[in-house]
């Protein structure tokens, strides 16, 4: 199966930490990419942050200036999702919920031509959920990067029970021609990933919360002493609190409250407190 052409236009809904990610993954890969978020500000800090990205590449000799300017320019800012009919693939990286990202996926559906692929970047909601009210479910696949997404080379192509064949391969040569890894799964509650990774997370917040170690020694063993890039609470504030708690939650409902699956306080008071990790300045450790 080919990947999508190049000249094949990206629409990429949500500027967070994922979406703008993802955006300047398509763009070097040389797609024309709209970027678009219900929070303008967020299209905004979105850009910079790729510019930053591509800055710290040119300043590290690995691309080219001139490459840089190019790939940014690439990466088109839209106030509204209807200055992006002509898109052929829409990525959505928008918050964890079903019912947003369903609604989300009815008006693209609406929007865009027959022709286009609709994709979510859901860390571990129901793919086949999530297509159910669309007229081309067909058309509709999990398209799940990690974080930090120009970085990490794994996605997963995931597949709802109506998700045509043929559209998972195309996603999954294209992943490839973006440079990525990209392996097939099934819509099943985290996916492959997300639900191997449940119990890191939960046991950590465990030994945490029975006093046993502290997170900076945690994260020391699990990075220094067993080869992990990151122990798990510098990942959880990496990832975002809001994020992470919503994954946890939706695996452990999905998994009819199966308790291996239980979140864990501790993480729903930072999430209460606004202390979402790296990118609200406070989560286990201090950012500002
Ligand atoms: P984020 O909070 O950094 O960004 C989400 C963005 O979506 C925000 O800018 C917000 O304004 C925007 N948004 C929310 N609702 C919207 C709507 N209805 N329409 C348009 N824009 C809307 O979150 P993130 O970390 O980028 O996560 C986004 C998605 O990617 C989630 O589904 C998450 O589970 C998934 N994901 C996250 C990670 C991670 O490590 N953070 C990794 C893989 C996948």
């Amino acid at each position: 199966m080919k990947a999508l052409n190049k000249n094949v236009k990206v629409l990429v809904i949500g500027a967070g930490a994922m979406g703008s990610g993802i955006a300047h993954v398509a763009a070097r890969a040389g797609h024309t990419v709209y970027l678009y978020d219900g929070r303008p500000e967020a299209v905004q800090s979105g850009c910079a942050g790729i510019d930053k990205d591509l800055r710290y590449l040119v300043a590290k000799g690995r691309l080219p200036e001139a490459e840089a300017q190019a790939i940014l320019a690439r990466v088109l800012p839209v106030a509204a999702l209807d200055e992006a009919r002509d898109a052929g693939l829409a990525i959505e990286a928008i918050v964890e919920n079903l019912d947003v990202k369903q609604a989300l996926f009815r008006d693209l559906e609406a929007l865009l031509g027959e022709d286009a692929i609709l994709a979510s970047n859901t860390s571990s909601l129901s793919i086949t959920a999530m297509a159910a009210g669309l007229t081309r479910p067909g058309r509709f696949a999990g398209l799940h990067f990690f974080n930090p997404a120009p970085r990490m080379a794994l996605v997963e192509i995931v597949s709802g029970l109506a998700t045509e064949r043929a559209i998972a391969d195309t996603l999954h040569a294209t992943a490839r021609a973006w440079g990525k890894i990209p392996v097939h799964a099934k819509s099943t509650p985290g996916f492959i990933v997300n639900r191997v990774a449940r119990p890191y997370y939960a046991e950590a917040l465990r030994v945490l919360a029975e006093k046993a170690a502290e997170p900076q020694t945690l994260d020391a063993i699990l990075r220094e002493g067993c080869g992990f890039a990151m122990g798990p609470f510098e990942l959880m504030d990496l990832i975002g609190h809001d994020v992470n708690f919503a994954v946890t939650r939706s695996v452990f409902e999905a998994y009819f409250n199966d308790r291996r699956f239980a979140p864990s306080l501790i993480q729903q008071e930072l999430v209460f407190a606004g202390r979402l990790g790296r990118k609200s300045g406070h989560g286990f450790y201090d950012y500002a």
